[in-house]
């Protein structure tokens, strides 16, 4: 019974395009920032689909909603499954959604084949995924513990209002208490952000972990001077030594492999003049890596790098790190059910790391956790034109379903992974 068991493929895109359309903007995505009166409907819009099937709906302190249906023994910690219902102030209709709803259609598609469920199997629609307002993650973060309440309530959106105050103006600051209940396990499904699993043609990604992140400011001095009378052999000209630490970022991501990310973000110069040598330049660097060795390797070529520059060009350079951020391993036994219901439905399926942050990095600290992606059109997310197919929805769903199952009919509780 259960190996057969598929979603309605049709209905959860149908819903997709019904959430699409509260901020749809007029290039075809959404305008759904976290407690904006968007938000507040997308919100109201999927506890009416809840409240018609019949599913519990609670709502915590800091907006977190939970949608219940029962498994046949009501002490047994639940299976939890979702994602987030904001999105960036010009986003796509996927990023976000794609995993409340298809969790969503999980249940109904369990309702319709009469289907019960040993643990209760609950959906979450975390609450400002997207960081639009303050920064990302906050809901998920503040359930876990990890972030205190009363600091997260108490942080501005750029009116200058505080979250409780934005939480209690659209209706959602809930009186559920954070995290009250064990909870076996969470699933989050989300688009891939990435171009790799449309490039292989795999509708299928599963995510190993989550990438270390390391961040640096970075602040080169030499000497401002006339950009005139100055000949070229005595400059101390700090955005020539900024400039040979973007390629070094470049390289030394490029040594280790394709997990290596390395980025330059922001870089400016002082005091950003046409005729004067710059003296002084500010800028950050995003170092990532799947791998927490490779990037301890990335860190001490960092150093090395800006010594030898600083150096070779008579620069003092002030390099700190600013985000230490430990990769983050995915639980092995969930990642098994998400690859075996792939391997069993016949889709293409491979591994890979998430180079993004996801509300799944904050719950994987607390509950074994899975991550699963699915192709986006050319990798391209945060934009109204990110897409995904129909063909995709449904392997995504399906495979959902199937790894949902598989933890909600096991009795025994998972380890978490050393
Ligand atoms: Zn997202």
């Amino acid at each position: 019974m259960s190996a057969n068991a598929r979603i309605n493929a049709t209905r959860l895109w149908q819903s997709l395009m019904d959430m699409a359309k509260i901020g749809a903007t007029a290039k075809g995505g959404v305008h759904r920032i976290a407690f904006s009166d968007e938000d507040r409907q997308a919100r109201d819009l999927f506890r009416s689909w809840c409240d018609e099937a019949g599913y519990t709906v609670r709502v915590d302190k800091f907006g977190n909603m939970f949608a219940r249906r029962p498994g046949r023994d009501p002490d047994l910690p639940a299976v939890l499954v979702g994602s987030h219902l904001d999105s960036q102030p010009t986003g796509g209709k996927f990023d976000g959604a794609y995993g409340v709803l298809s969790a969503l259609e999980v249940l109904r598609s369990l309702d319709d084949m009469g289907q019960e469920t040993l643990r209760p199997v609950e959906v979450v629609n975390w609450t400002n995924e997207e960081g639009a307002i303050f920064k990302p993650m906050i809901g998920s973060e503040v359930f876990t513990g990890a972030l205190p309440l009363d600091k997260a309530y108490a942080m501005p959106d750029p009116q200058g209002r505080t979250l409780e105050e934005d939480l209690r103006a659209i209706g959602y600051a809930g009186d559920m208490e954070l995290n009250p209940d064990p909870l076996h396990c969470y699933f989050e499904v989300h688009i891939e952000q990435g171009p790799i699993l449309e490039r292989e043609a795999a509708p299928i990604g599963i995510v190993s972990a989550g990438a270390g992140i390391r961040w640096y400011t970075l602040t080169l001095t030499g000497f401002d001077s006339h950009a005139g009378p100055t000949p070229m052999d005595v400059r101390r000209d700090a955005l020539v030594g900024a400039a040979e630490v973007v390629l070094e970022v470049r390289k030394i991501a490029l040594a280790q492999g394709e997990d290596g990310r390395g980025t330059v973000g922001c870089l400016t110069p002082y005091p950003a003049s046409p005729n004067v040598i710059p003296g002084r330049v500010e800028l950050t660097i995003d170092f990532r890596h799947a791998s927490d060795e490779a990037l301890t390797a990335m860190h001490e070529a960092l150093g090395t790098a800006v010594a030898e520059i600083a150096r070779r060009h008579d620069l003092s350079a002030d390099l700190q790190q600013t985000v230490h951020s430990p990769r983050i391993p995915f639980h092995p036994t969930l990642q098994g059910m998400i690859r075996d219901a792939a391997k069993e439905l016949g889709y293409a399926h491979r591994d890979l790391v998430s180079g993004a942050g996801h509300d799944a990095f904050h719950l994987a600290k607390v509950i074994p956790t899975a991550l699963m992606f699915i192709p986006c059109e050319n990798g391209v997310s945060h934009n109204e034109s990110e897409n995904i197919t129909q063909e995709d929805s449904e392997a995504g769903g399906n495979v959902l379903l199937q790894a949902v199952l598989r933890a909600a009919n096991d009795p025994a509780p998972l380890k978490m992974p050393a």
